[in-house]
């Protein structure tokens, strides 16, 4: 039987408030990709993902993640995925290394509402391939909010990033794999709602974007295969060929006149800007 879920919609306060948790993620983030240096542990870089929340009086919807349905409960506030590890890599003494591709997914609460964000980031400088992997995803990751649009349907967000991944691709002479097992999804008073947004599908399709909504976009993307493996601690994701991935999320609103890019510093006015987006008014 398939499950309807209404899918939850925002007033513009509520958005305000999710743009405040929006900035603890963006804050967080930063402050782990400067930390980012050989030698340093994941398990630091959760640290530090604390002491944001903390210094904003803001709470973690990672920590303790699963256990609401009996599942192993997630033990750590920022997820650590290094090189072949795709998404939900748990923090703890292992080291970087120059060269590794980390990917930093981090959540945070403020007053109930939610905001999640991803970013991969390369410690030391990148080799061509991982470059191009990281690029492609950070792109496709705004192919898909630049199509979000007040009116349009989620299936246009999966499409634009298909094609974004493809168009990517031939230019670098890549065949990136694009996950399939994980997609976006809506957020709001919890952090995984109705709908979901899967990295790839046909225009036209899906539910239909109105105001108030609001979306967690994060493709991922291999430089090999798509196929998943989950590890023995039931939490971190592999690609099932040993390739490397990369994962870059930002939690946008749709709002009547323009997006809001929740978890970035401009609320994405560059980036939309330059895509030919127009920016919420809510965000002035
Ligand atoms: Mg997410």
């Amino acid at each position: 039987m398939a499950l309807i879920e209404r899918i939850e919609l925002k007033r513009p306060d509520q958005i305000r408030l999710m743009r405040r948790a929006g900035l603890v993620v963006a804050e967080a983030l930063a402050a782990m990709g400067e930390a980012l240096r050989p030698g340093i542990s994941t398990g630091d870089l959760d640290e530090i993902a604390r002491d944001v929340l903390a210094a904003h009086g803001a709470t973690s919807n990672f920590l303790n993640y699963g256990a609401d349905w009996g599942f192993t409960p997630y033990p750590a506030v920022v997820c650590v995925s290094v090189n072949e590890e795709i998404v939900h890599g748990i923090p703890g003494s292992r080291t970087v290394q120059a060269g590794d591709v980390v990917s930093v997914d981090f959540g945070a609460v403020v007053e109930g509402w939610h905001g999640d964000a991803a970013r991969t980031f390369v410690v030391g400088d990148p080799n061509a391939d991982d470059a191009a992997l990281i690029e492609a995803t950070r792109r496709a990751m705004w192919a898909g909010i630049a199509a979000a649009h007040h009116g349009k349907r989620i299936g246009d967000v999966s499409a634009a990033i298909e094609r974004s991944i493809a168009g990517s691709g031939r230019a670098g002479g890549h065949d990136f794999g694009i996950v399939r097992d994980y997609t976006g999804h809506g957020i709001g008073t919890a952090m995984h709602m109705a709908p979901d947004v899967p990295n790839y599908g046909r225009a036209g399709r899906g539910a239909k974007l109105t105001a108030g909504m609001c979306l967690a976009i994060e493709p991922m993307l291999t430089l090999g295969r798509e196929r998943t493996v989950t590890l023995d601690d039931d939490w971190t994701v592999v690609t099932a060929d040993s390739s490397r991935a990369a994962h870059w999320e930002n939690t946008v609103a749709v709002t009547p006149d323009g997006l809001w890019v929740l978890t970035e510093p401009d609320g994405g006015r560059a980036e939309l800007e330059a895509l030919g987006v127009p920016v919420s008014s809510l965000a002035d």
